[in-house]
Order: C-alpha cells, then structure tokens, then sequence
C-alpha cells in the first residue's frame, strides 16, 4: 500500500483519456503572440478560452505600470499582509476598489480564491448557515469546508428552492449567508440576483457576490451584476479577482460593513500567505483605472459575444442558457467533446474543455470565452471553426 495507490483509478481513467487526445494533457502555450492569438503546439492559435475579458495583460498603460512598480518596489514583497506585506500600494488599491464599487471597505487578497477562502472561513462558524448555488466556484466551497460552517446548497438560480430552505432556517438562532456568482463560471448565466436580493431583505440574512467573472463586464460602468441587476444596496460582500478583467493576480472583498476590517487579524488566508506583488498590484490598479474610462471596452467585449454565442446557436450546438463572454458548447459525450476539441485546435481555435465532474450537469463541456481584444474577424473564425463541427454537418 503506497501513498499514491488511492489516485489508481483517476491515473488510469486519464491515461485512457490521454490516449484519445494527447494534446490536451500537454496544452502549454508556447509563445503570446497578441492578446488573443499565442502559439500551441507550434501552430498560431487564436485564444477563445481565456479569461481575459478586456484585453488588460498586454494593455501599454497596465506593462508600463507593473514595470514601474517592478524596478521601484522589486519582485515580490516577501511577507503576509499583516507582517511586511502590505505597502503603500496595496492600501491605494483597496480605496480606489471602494471608490470604484461604492462601498466603505476594501481587502485586497493574494488571490481571487484566497479571498473567497477567507471570507468563507471567517466571517461564518460553525454555528452560522451558508446556503450557496450549486454552481458555486470551488474556493467558495473549500472556504466553508476550511471554516466548519453548515452549507446547504440551493438548486442552481432556483428562488423557490433558495426560500424552502430560508424558511426552515428562519427559526434557527443563527446568521445566514447566501453565496451566489455574478456570471457563473461554467455556463455564463448570470445568477437571478434581483430574486434573491428580495429574499435576502426578507428573511433577514446576508448576501455575498462573487462577481469575478462580471466586475469590469456587467453593468452600467462595469461595477459588476449587482449593478446591472440594481441591487448594489443589498449586496453585503462582493468578492472579485484580478485575474480575469483586470488581467493581473490578486482579489478582493469589499463591503459597507466597517466591521469586515476584522478580517485582516482573524483569517488565515489573509495572514499566513504573501501579499500580491508590486507589478501584480500596480497592474491591477491601472486596468481598474482603464475601466472607468473606457466602457467601450465592454460594449466590444458583448458585441463579440452576442455575435458568437447567436451564430454558434443557430448552428443547432447546445450553448448556455445565454448569451454571455462566456459561452459553453454542451457534449453528450466525452469522446465527442475531445474530438471537437481537437479539430478546433487543428483550424487554429483554442477553447477550454472541462469534464465532469466539475461540470455543473455532468456532460463535457467546450468553453469559449471572449474578449473585447477579439477583432470581428477573429470571432467569425471561431464560429467558422465550430461551423466544420457543427452537429448536422
Ligand atoms: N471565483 C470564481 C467564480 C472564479 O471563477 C475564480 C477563478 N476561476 C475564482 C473565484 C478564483 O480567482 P483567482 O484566479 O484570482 O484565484
């Protein structure tokens, strides 16, 4: 008996799977060619799964800041927040994040998933209530795992499940927390926050946003869901990360609780790991600034999305409930998806593929992700490519 006799059966099931598409296993990307082409696999590929919602990591304003940042500050600051960790910089962005969202307070966190992790295993015990999204991000179930709190999870976007579960609780003496994602990560749908923002007031518990993936994306000036949905003023937490609009590494919560300052002496992902560095923080702070001055941006970003996500539907494939920078193509099965995945590659399209089981609904998944840097012809590339698959032809 060895320590790695337990991982048998996955080994096994992805040797199997690496025997029918040995590039998957083996994506490295090569060379970044522009913000959306890079070379894979010696071929020039244009990215349609990335992240990279608006262009940032190659934006002038975004290097020339990090490079800044880089030789003044160095490469990394060697030290938690609450030791060394914290410089100047890192303060400035936590007010310009407040300023941006409106709200009194702002932690920054090394990264998107710590800040989840954070929040989740401090702000609640185990004698409070999380009732979360099925379709919720792992770092929001490994926060409430690392903190002991009870979880319930609340059938995806569905109110009528969510307030069942809020009434049973209602005659608990405990708090509730209830988690859900802006735009949710797998299928692009946004969560149906005016609903649930109502159900909150009603039974008296708290609301937590991780708009990851719609900060820079949704609404009026790119502060996210809750703004697109008008329902900032219920909205307790909105946890964000950099790594995707803003193009850096990193993430946040903010809040018009002051008391969340607490945090910063309670949590352990906040205390026992280094702060973000200098060239990560000064790129952070520089795409936030090119969002609030470029909502063009995010009309580009959706205009290219509208277009993919109508084409790839009317091409008869199983996309997201809907139209979204994020658009997955549902497979029955997974040979299919390696095989789409892999002629996709061939003409020169990169999308993600994710299996189950981090798949909402268990079937495999093409994601496709857009980003305002497309150009058009890129994305009516990306539909041609997924055109030479499409189910009837
Ligand atoms: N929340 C959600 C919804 C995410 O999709 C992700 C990243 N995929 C994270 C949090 C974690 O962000 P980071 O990459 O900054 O750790």
């Amino acid at each position: 008996m060895g320590l790695f006799d337990k991982f048998e059966k996955i080994a096994a099931s992805k040797r199997d799977l690496e025997s029918q598409c040995p590039a998957f296993f083996n994506v490295v990307i090569q060379d970044i060619i522009s913000s959306t082409e890079a070379l894979i696999g010696g071929r020039k590929v244009i990215l349609a799964g990335t992240n990279n919602y608006l262009g940032m990591p190659l934006r002038r304003e975004c290097i020339q800041a990090a490079c800044k940042a880089l030789q003044e500050e160095g490469t990394g600051t060697t030290g938690s927040r609450m030791a060394n960790g914290t410089y100047a910089s890192h303060v400035d962005l936590e007010r310009d994040i407040s300023d941006f969202l409106g709200k009194s307070n702002t932690i920054v966190f090394t990264t998107g998933y710590s800040a989840n992790l954070a929040m989740l295993s401090t702000m609640v015990g185990p004698r409070d209530f999380v009732l979360l999204d099925a379709d919720c991000h792992a770092s929001i179930y490994d926060g409430c795992r690392l903190g002991g709190v009870q979880v319930f999870r609340f059938k995806h976007n569905d109110l009528d499940d969510l307030e069942k579960r809020l009434k049973r609780l209602s005659n608990q003496d405990a708090d509730v927390l209830i988690v859900v994602e802006g735009l949710y990560s797998m299928m692009g749908d946004r969560a149906s926050l005016p609903g649930i923002a109502a159900l909150k007031e009603e039974y008296g518990a708290y609301l937590l946003v991780d708009e990851a993936h719609s900060l820079g994306v949704l609404g009026e000036t790119g502060r996210g869901l809750a703004q697109e949905a008008g329902v900032e003023d219920a909205v307790d937490f909105v946890v964000g990360t950099f790594s995707k609009s803003l193009g850096s590494v990193g993430g946040f919560c903010s809040s018009n609780h002051s008391e969340l300052e607490i945090i910063r002496y309670t949590s352990r992902p906040y205390v026992f790991t280094a702060s973000s560095s200098p060239a990560n923080i000064a790129a952070a702070k520089a795409a936030l600034s090119i969002i609030r001055k470029e909502p063009g941006l995010r009309e580009k970003l959706w205009d290219n999305a509208n277009f993919l996500y109508s084409r790839l539907k009317a091409m008869g494939f199983h996309v997201g409930p809907e139209a979204s920078p994020i658009i997955p193509v549902r497979c029955a099965r997974i040979q299919e998806a390696f095989a789409m995945w892999n002629a996709l590659l061939e003409r020169g399209v990169y999308v993600n593929m994710v299996l189950p089981p981090a798949t909402p609904d268990g079937t495999a998944l093409l994601r496709c992700s857009l980003s305002a840097a497309h150009t058009h012809s890129q994305v009516e590339s990306i539909a041609d490519a997924f055109e030479a698959q499409r189910p009837s032809a």
